[in-house]
């Protein structure tokens, strides 16, 4: 069974600047840990900081919040994944509920987006998630399988085995509306089960699904205990350094 891996999104927040003092405040009080893994989604202009300031800890990854769905070109603003390889990047989080809500990301875009990192051997985290719309008309399976299918659309098995996938409900983003841990079960064991009869029970079980949405240093250690959570998606708690070193030791 693989580590529980904790990330931070910080979304559109902490520049370089802001980076350093973070880490080094962090680093200070998070000695290397060999049982989970750590991610840090920074904003990519602050990505190189955060790659430098962690040269001494490789048990602690850098990802990218989003990259374009072609590798390169005439794509003015937008960030490649062959750049966020070339910095030092490991992870991309690809389909964030403000990627497809305030950016009209659709499902066809995440599935170029999967193949495309895949191919540059960079480890996807497909966001999935239902709005409170969605929720109260009971889609929520049928909306985070069918969000789960176009991102695995274009992978061969071996490349669908080794990406990593976070819950995060719509309703629970930056609402300080956490899904109850047995909420988050649930759906997992959905997510967990849609990766079975694709994969194999044994190569889903080794993907490791992670909850997102309010997210705390009250409520981390709860979550994380549920059953099929196998790790935490943070935006705001992760923006403090002190509650952020607090949620990895849950
Ligand atoms: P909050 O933790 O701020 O609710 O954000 C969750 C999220 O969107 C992480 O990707």
């Amino acid at each position: 069974h693989h580590k529980p891996v904790i990330a931070a999104n910080w979304k559109l927040n902490h520049g370089p600047t802001d980076a350093k003092a973070f880490l080094q405040r962090f680093l200070a009080q998070a000695p290397k840990m060999n049982d989970r893994t750590l991610v840090f989604f920074p904003s990519a202009i602050t990505v190189t900081t955060v790659v430098d300031g962690l040269r001494e800890r490789p048990d602690i990854w850098v990802g990218v919040q989003n990259v374009h769905s072609e590798a390169q070109g005439a794509f003015t603003g937008e960030n490649s994944v062959l750049m966020a390889r070339d910095v030092g990047a490991r992870v991309v989080l690809v389909g964030h509920s403000e990627r497809r809500h305030v950016f009209g990301e659709t499902d066809e875009m995440t599935t170029k987006k999967m193949a495309l990192i895949c191919q540059a051997r960079l480890v996807p985290m497909l966001c999935v998630g239902e709005t409170l719309e969605e929720r109260e008309a009971g889609a929520t399976a049928s909306v985070v399988e069918r969000q789960l299918t176009a991102g695995l659309a274009e992978l061969d098995d071996s490349q669908a085995a080794g990406i990593m996938l976070a819950y995060e409900p719509v309703w629970a983003i930056g609402t300080g509306r956490t899904a109850t841990p047995e909420d988050a079960s649930a759906i997992h064991s959905v997510l967990r089960a849609a990766l079975g009869s694709r994969l194999g029970e044994k190569a889903a079980a080794g993907v490791p699904i992670l909850y997102g949405g309010s997210v705390n240093r009250g409520n981390a250690a709860t979550l994380l205990s549920a059953a099929d959570v196998d790790g935490l998606l943070v935006g705001g708690a992760s923006l403090d350094a002190d509650s952020w070193a607090s949620i990895v030791r849950s």
